[in-house]
């Protein structure tokens, strides 16, 4: 592409680092910007960095946070002895979207991937562990997405929980919930979530 200008060449650039936006998507959005009020292009710019710089990650859960402890944990009317451990900050959004969960989260921040070198010291395990380990904790649920690296991921923090002797459960994934946890509609997640199963049930 050959830019009038090289302001418009940079911003384009940055835009066209995002996922799912190639040159001419972030050449049109950087034009939108071009024609909109001063005042509103610095809330946009305001509104990442200061997304970058200030936002934390709840030191209980690993969930994204304004504070040190999220919401959720700090919530008096949420069962603390309930952990469901999700994927990511999409997961907790999804799962929070059904209604039908009361109990707080913890957030591993990716699976298990050995194909993309991501092993298990690579995600928040070790804190989950102690985290049971350290606080009563009557059941953990696994909502991890039925890919082959949720599997992997479920199959491994199953031997590393089993030992608390605390009920692990799975959320029910038949044909309606197949693929990534994000996806999967609130009904059909609501209902898989109230419905879940111990694991040793679900793998026979
Ligand atoms: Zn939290």
């Amino acid at each position: 592409m050959n830019f009038s200008s090289k302001l418009l060449e940079d911003a384009v650039g940055e835009f066209a680092k995002l996922p799912g936006v190639g040159q001419k998507t972030a050449l049109r959005l950087v034009l939108h910007l071009l024609n909109k009020e001063q005042e509103e292009v610095e809330h946009f710019g305001n509104a990442i960095v200061r997304l970058r710089k200030e936002i934390k990650h709840c030191t209980i859960c690993h969930n994204i946070s304004d504070h040190n402890i999220c919401e959720i944990c700090s919530a008096s009317k949420r069962e603390k002895e309930i952990i469901c451990v999700v994927e990511d900050t999409r997961d907790v959004m999804a799962v929070e979207n059904t209604g039908q969960y009361f109990g707080v989260y913890h957030v591993l921040g990716g699976l298990i991937s050995p194909m993309d070198g991501i092993g298990p010291s690579d995600l928040f395990i070790d804190s989950l562990v102690q985290r049971v380990a350290t606080t009563p904790v009557k059941e953990i649920i696994l909502a991890l997405s039925a890919t082959m690296e949720g599997d992997t991921t479920i199959f491994y923090l199953y031997k590393r929980l089993k030992d608390f002797q605390i009920p692990v459960t799975t959320i029910a994934r038949g044909i309606a919930f197949g693929g990534e946890l994000e996806y999967a509609d609130e009904i059909t997640l609501g209902r898989s979530i109230v419905t879940r199963v111990p694991y040793e049930t679900a793998m026979r």
